[in-house]
């Protein structure tokens, strides 16, 4: 096989509320990876802060950066735009730092579609049930109810694309699916026997989906 150079890229994709902006922070800190921040058009949430959870711009200057040709990959989301502009992932890569993405299916797709040199895994993460992620995302977006339950209205749509992820991990108790992560990570990475059993997530999709 050919030896891929320079960091590993790791992508964490769910339905929006099912945890992996909580779990690629606890990742990243943990192992020291370089969180890819994304520009986008949304408006901050009371807790985030521009320049590290977003960057928040415009619709003209996201266009701006569409027309420049800075984004790796950028897609709409609910309404929004997001984007992971190249330079920042490209140069942490080279310098060997492994690089951890929070984008959606479209933004995993695009990247993998690009075949870079760098290694990728790619993590797509289930709430265990639909009723505990109401509970999540109405917890979360709590000054605005219709912000969770058109979120909740993708939910179906969304979960369909378990299918084009390397790993799938269901996000119950929190540590635990971290955990899980971690030794995923580190067996591909060390070329380790992996716990992963295919089978049992596609009949908790079926459940979900039910
Ligand atoms: P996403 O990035 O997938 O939209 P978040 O990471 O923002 O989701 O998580 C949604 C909400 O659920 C947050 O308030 C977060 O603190 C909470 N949360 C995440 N994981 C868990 C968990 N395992 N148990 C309970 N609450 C969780
Ligand atoms: P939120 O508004 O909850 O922060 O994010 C909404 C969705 O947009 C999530 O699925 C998140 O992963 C996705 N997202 C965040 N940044 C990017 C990005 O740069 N590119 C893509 N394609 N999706 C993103």
């Amino acid at each position: 096989m050919l030896q891929k150079k320079g960091g590993i890229m790791i992508v964490l994709s769910s339905p929006s509320g099912a945890g992996k902006t909580t779990l690629v922070k606890l990742l990243s800190k943990k192992n020291n990876f370089f969180i890819s921040t994304s520009h986008t058009t949304r408006k901050p949430r009371p807790n985030e802060t521009n320049g590290k959870d977003y960057f928040f711009v415009t619709n003209q200057e996201f266009e701006r950066l569409i027309k420049n040709d800075e984004f790796l990959e950028y897609a709409k989301v609910f309404d929004n735009s997001y984007g992971t502009t190249r330079t920042p992932v490209i140069q942490n890569l080279e310098n060997n730092s492994n690089v951890i993405f929070d984008i959606d299916w479209q933004g995993a797709d695009q990247i993998k579609n690009k075949k870079l040199d760098y290694k990728l895994i790619t993590f797509y993460i289930l709430p265990p049930s639909k009723e505990i992620l109401l509970e999540r995302l109405s917890n979360r977006d709590m000054k605005d109810k219709l912000i969770a339950e058109e979120r909740m209205k993708k939910f179906d749509r969304d979960v369909l694309h378990w299918i084009n992820y390397d790993y799938v991990v269901i996000n119950d108790n929190l540590n635990d699916c971290f955990n899980r992560i971690q030794k995923l990570i580190d067996a591909e990475i060390n070329n380790g026997s992996k716990d992963y059993d295919r089978n049992f997530i596609k009949k908790h999709v079926d459940k979900l989906l039910s």
